[in-house]
């Protein structure tokens, strides 16, 4: 079936993007961030945590892989894999304890970890259209 299709014209429809996914997946859950460099994904994440009232600084953490945050009482974790090398890297970052049912982890390049990552909740597709993005939106049927 034909994925959801959003065309997002700017930078703040991106984060606004990122607000409705916090509140769609209020109790948790793992968001697959897919897309190319610049497509949007850290975008995406930054209108998340602003949403949810996080006013500092969010960048994707290409080099610590993983950054997490504590916002609105909520356990976020923000993945960028890029730079995974072996997905056995996970383990030694202890991400098993980052994915619980009450967490929401998003995750930038998570075909780097193809067969480590839990089942995804929502599956993200940003691709370039000019300056503004298409946004595929899938949940897929895996429960
Ligand atoms: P990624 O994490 O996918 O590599 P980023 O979110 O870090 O991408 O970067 C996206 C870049 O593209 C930012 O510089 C942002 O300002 C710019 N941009 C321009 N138009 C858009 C749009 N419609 N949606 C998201 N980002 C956009
Ligand atoms: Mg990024």
């Amino acid at each position: 079936e034909p994925p959801c299709t959003l065309h997002i014209t700017d930078e703040q429809a991106m984060m606004e993007l990122g607000g409705q996914i916090a509140c769609l997946l209020a109790r948790g859950g793992v968001v697959l961030l897919h897309g190319n460099l610049g497509a949007g994904k850290t975008t995406l994440v930054r209108g998340l945590l602003r949403s949810l009232g996080f006013e500092g600084t969010v960048k994707s953490p290409t080099y610590t892989l993983v950054e997490p945050y504590h916002v609105a009482g909520r356990d976020i974790y923000h993945f960028d894999l890029y730079r995974l090398a072996d997905p056995e890297e996970l383990e030694y970052l202890g991400v098993r304890d980052y994915f619980r049912d009450d967490t929401l982890c998003l995750i930038e390049w998570p075909q780097q970890a193809d067969g480590f990552l839990p089942k995804a909740d929502l599956e993200v597709t940003l691709l370039h259209d000019g300056s503004a993005r298409i946004a595929q939106l899938k949940t897929p049927h895996n429960h």
